[in-house]
């Protein structure tokens, strides 16, 4: 056995388990050694019996006098009740539900038990403790020390992982071989890889666990600059075309314009034309918050890649974006004399300078032979540009935006294949696998592999230490202020008192001849049968099947309202938002699906449900969905959640407008976990904030460029090399 055997082949772990484990994504030993705790329960207080005291958390030690389970009719739960004793005295346990103990523990057997003393009607007690039967020389497991909490997941639970993970760490210990770098190990004085995998599962103190967490929260960072730092130097060994900037015709498209450009557009430009210039492929993520326009810039890039005789690829998530794009696109380089094609799933259309600047339906057969021969100088679309035939899409874990029955949209296309690929752009999205970049290499004019130059674009600000690590192999280019002009929305905490007030004033708003959007968390309502609150606290979750039923019958039966979820099959999504677009749909009663980058300037009003369950910069971006036309406008907040926390979380939302701190501050309160593109990297929960310390994160990528420098292609550290493998595999794989 080592580290590659597959957790089929471990003693002790049937097929049950193993499916179980696969669930976590665990499929070798290696996995499972690292599947690490995300807290401890102290069980480290042992003491005497004569020295237990209520309401603490302790761990005795004896024997077990009497045990029994009993079943109380009334309530119809198991109790086990034991008593046991050691020299200084003795002690009654209590244990809830679970009848099979009196199998497991029998009378005259010798335990340690650690919980809570509790006092109830019968006198004094330990309540539902951990137990473990004492053998000579047997190491503690389960109580008497610190105790390995793991995540909590369906049938694994924390007592059986300890259990297996015991074992073989016993069997591997001291053979694991280091993976950090010798040096590394020296200077930051972290403790080597045997000891710290002990520690971590099964640690002697806090000081010990704190240890082996910095070490191992070092190490996942540590690879991720490695890999990120290594992606870039790999990316620019490649070659692309250079794009020269054309000052003139840069100026007359910006004279050309209805707006004047704010500083930072002009700024992003400027970064984003001097990178295209350079003969190797930018990468670069176009940041700023929505509203703030970001496809102008793009266009920029485009004309200037199409004027130095390239074609450019122009991605958006949605067909409805990618319609509303192509528009866009028409109406800007209308004077630019250029072919435009729209790929979309039924309609594909051509915008050609020789059929006089007119829009016509195009064939998709004949808009792949305009694409290949390179007669289309832009073609957008969804990803269905760079599909591959015969493979179905996943749905993109950036945002998971896709539609399910996507692959209908990409039938047809076998990878669109382009004569004179040079510029890739990419809305709302963060990042472009190296799968995906190759495929659109191929068919690259038949020269020697030239990687087309990408520009991705987002409305979400991704934090500083984000920027540097998961993101840190793109170049970044913020636009931090939006046009002149635009009225601040009003953003309000509405108290449930005043729901109908709200009502009434959306249907003043409507009567102007305005449009509403309505926000819930959920699409379908959750089991009310039982009452529960789930763990945020909270009973009810506003849902959007609901919100619609309830507003169309009983509050606003006489307006026209309209419904959008995830769960909808896209040729309905589509219609109704373009009901809503032309104004057939007054209000639009939706879930998260209508924060990617849709555009209805009449909208005034964004009204958001269960506002708790969003995240800061999501419910920003929700916010900026309405006031894009001059109109006041407003974001109205509802709770159900009464936490504080929840205020001040929302009060954050209502002084600031800054995409940026409002990331921040969910990257402090909510943690990295909620940010786009986190878990792909498969960060231990445990390690995860890590992603928050700017400190740690400068240290290992600082660490990463010594290493690098001394041995680019890290001949000496093999070990390195192969875990870098394992992140391409997982990162790449979208
Ligand atoms: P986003 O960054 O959210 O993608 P868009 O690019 O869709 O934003 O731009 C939003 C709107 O603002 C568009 O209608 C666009 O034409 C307009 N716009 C872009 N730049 C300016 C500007 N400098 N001044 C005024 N309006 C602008
Ligand atoms: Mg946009």
């Amino acid at each position: 056995m080592d580290l590659s055997t597959s957790i089929e082949k471990i003693p002790r772990i049937g097929p049950v388990f193993q499916k179980r484990l696969k669930k976590l994504g665990i499929k070798t030993v290696q996995e499972l050694l690292f599947h690490f705790p995300h807290r401890y329960e102290d069980f480290s207080n042992l003491i005497p019996i004569s020295k237990v005291k209520i309401n603490e958390i302790c761990t005795v030690q004896g024997k077990i006098l009497e045990i029994k389970t009993i079943r109380t009719w009334k309530r119809r739960m198991f109790i086990t009740q034991a008593i046991i004793e050691d020299e200084t005295g003795a002690i009654k346990i209590t244990w809830f539900n679970q009848p099979y103990l009196t199998k497991i523990l029998k009378k005259d057997d010798y335990v340690f038990l650690s919980g809570k003393v509790t006092t109830g009607a019968d006198g004094v007690y330990l309540n539902n403790p951990a137990y473990e039967k004492a053998f000579p020389g047997k190491d503690l497991v389960h109580t008497g020390r610190l105790v390995p909490i793991y995540p909590e997941t369906e049938g694994l639970s924390s007592r059986w992982l300890r259990y297996i993970l015991k074992t073989l760490l016993s069997y591997f210990k001291n053979k694991i071989l280091e993976t950090l770098p010798e040096k590394i190990i020296k200077k930051e004085r972290f403790l080597p890889i045997n000891k710290a995998l002990w520690q971590i599962h099964f640690p002697e103190s806090e000081n010990l666990a704190e240890k082996a967490q910095e070490r191992f929260s070092f190490e996942e960072l540590f690879y991720i600059e490695l890999f990120v730092l290594r992606e870039r130097a790999r990316l620019n060994k490649e070659k692309s075309v250079s794009i020269p900037f054309n000052i003139d015709l840069t100026k007359r498209f910006v004279d050309s314009l209805p707006f004047k450009l704010t500083d930072a557009q002009r700024k992003s430009a400027y970064q984003i034309l001097k990178d295209l210039e350079k003969s190797r492929p930018m990468n670069r993520l176009l940041e700023g918050d929505v509203g703030s326009g970001k496809t102008v810039v793009a266009i920029m890039a485009a004309l200037n890649a199409i004027k130095a005789g390239e074609q450019v690829a122009f991605m958006a998530p949605t067909e409805i974006l990618a319609k509303q794009h192509f528009q866009e696109v028409e109406k800007l380089l209308k004077h630019f004399n250029l072919n435009i094609g729209l790929l979309t799933g039924k309609q594909d259309q051509f915008y050609s300078k020789k059929l006089k600047n007119q829009v016509i339906e195009i064939s998709r057969e004949k808009l792949l032979k305009k694409t290949l021969n390179g007669e289309i100088d832009i073609l957008i679309g969804t990803q269905a540009l760079i599909s591959a035939g015969g493979r179905k899409d996943k749905v993109n874990p950036v945002r998971g935006y896709q539609d399910k029955d996507k692959a209908q949209s990409s039938q047809t296309s076998n990878g669109v294949k382009f004569g004179k690929l040079g510029l890739v752009i990419l809305d709302e999205q963060h990042r472009f696998g190296v799968e995906q970049r190759a495929r659109l290499c191929r068919g690259y004019g038949g020269q020697a592999k030239l990687v087309p130059h990408l520009l991705s674009m987002t409305a979400t600000p991704i934090p500083r230490t984000l920027a540097l690590t998961i993101y840190g192999d793109l170049d970044l280019s913020l636009i931090d202020e939006l046009p002149k002009g635009r009225k601040k929305i009003i953003t309000k905490v509405i108290n449930p008192k005043e729901r109908e007030k709200t009502y009434e004033f959306i249907r003043k708003e409507i009567k102007k001849g305005r449009q509403v959007f309505v926000i819930c968390p959920r699409i379908e309502a959750g089991n009310k049968t039982t009452g529960k609150k789930d763990v945020l606290g909270w009973a009810e979750v506003k849902a959007v099947k609901e919100e619609y039923e309830k507003l169309s019958k009983m509050v606003f039966p006489d307006l026209k309202i309209g419904m959008l979820h995830g769960k909808m099959a896209s040729k309905e999504k589509e219609k109704i938002m373009k009901d809503f677009k032309n104004k057939k749909v007054q209000i639009l009663v939706s879930t998260s699906v209508v924060e990617v980058g849709i555009d209805v300037p009449n909208a005034t009003v964004m009204m958001i449900e269960g506002t708790e369950r969003f995240g800061l910069a999501q419910l920003h971006q929700f916010r900026g969905r309405v006031g894009r036309a001059g109109y006041q406008s407003y974001c109205l907040l509802f709770t159900e959640s009464p936490a504080r926390k929840t205020k001040q979380r929302l009060k954050a939302l209502l002084t600031s407008e800054d995409g940026f701190k409002l990331a921040e501050k969910d990257l402090k309160i909510r943690g990295p976990g909620d940010f786009a593109g986190t878990r792909q990297w498969g960060i231990p929960d445990l390690m995860m904030d890590s992603l928050t310390d700017i400190r740690l994160v400068e240290k290992t990528r600082n660490a990463a460029k010594e290493i690098l420098t001394e041995d680019p292609q890290l001949k000496k550290y093999p070990r390195l090399l192969a875990k870098l493998g394992r992140f391409r595999e997982r990162i790449h794989l979208e």
